[in-house]
């Protein structure tokens, strides 16, 4: 596969065309960012993680009967994926206050639901991504009735697979963003990354915080956080 031109460039990644029109490469940056772009800084070895990171949880999920981008790991920082028209919507799972839940509603981080709340943004920087719910969705069309019934179904299995997964490495999956992505012939897929960027991750046994809430709160150790997390996940 030969990799062409930038076709765009994110605040984590980067999306190169390939001589395959139903493939792009998308190669993952140290560069962090948090409350909409206005903090700004390195994490030394992100990239690695989260490209290692999203793609052995990508290949867990496809085993478990979820469709996924996935296509191929080329390197340390670069990965084959399916080209897909992202769905606007970040799609947030939370099985723990935390962050915006808690800030929104007035409650403190860490009370555990009795089930897991699904959310959605609408991805658009210019406006910070709002909170949207799903007749909104609908009056942006922004995806179809159905596009919304599969994509929640989706992100509820995938919850159920990284809840069970992360319990095994001593970790408490607290809440994760994700996106889907539409293939050429509709199917949606789940796309993006799932990271240590996109997720959070409490060590079950101290709950000191491994995602990017160090980044966000200054709480030092980032990049041990990061390393920890890969450690934990690849073995
Ligand atoms: N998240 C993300 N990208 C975003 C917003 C949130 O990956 O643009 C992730 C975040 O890391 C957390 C979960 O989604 O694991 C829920 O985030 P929340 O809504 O609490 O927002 P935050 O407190 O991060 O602003």
């Amino acid at each position: 596969m030969m990799k062409l031109q930038q076709l765009y460039e994110g605040k984590a990644k980067r999306v190169y065309a390939t001589d395959d029109e139903s493939r792009v490469i998308v190669s993952y940056k140290d560069d962090a960012t948090a409350f909409n772009g206005q903090k700004k800084g390195t994490i030394v070895g992100k990239g690695v993680v989260n490209n290692r990171v999203t793609n052995y949880l990508m290949r867990l999920l496809e085993t478990e009967g979820v469709p996924t981008h996935f296509v191929e790991e080329l390197s340390d920082r670069e990965t084959v994926v399916k080209k897909v028209e992202i769905v606007p919507l970040e799609v947030i799972v939370r099985n723990i206050s935390a962050g915006s839940f808690s800030k929104r509603y007035g409650v403190e981080e860490g009370i555990v639901f009795e089930r897991p709340t699904v959310e959605f943004s609408y991805k658009n920087d210019d406006l910070g991504d709002p909170l949207i719910n799903d007749d909104h969705a609908l009056a942006l069309r922004l995806a179809t009735a159905e596009e919304i019934a599969v994509i929640k179904t989706l992100a509820l299995r995938v919850n159920d697979v990284l809840k069970a997964f992360f319990k095994r490495v001593n970790v408490d999956l607290v809440d994760f963003k994700l996106e889907f992505g539409r293939l050429a012939d509709g199917t949606i897929v789940l796309a993006d990354e799932i990271s240590p960027d996109t997720c959070r991750f409490w060590d079950s046994t101290t709950h000191e915080k491994l995602d990017k809430d160090r980044f966000r709160r200054d709480l030092g150790g980032v990049e041990d956080a990061y390393s920890e997390m890969m450690r934990r996940i690849l073995g």
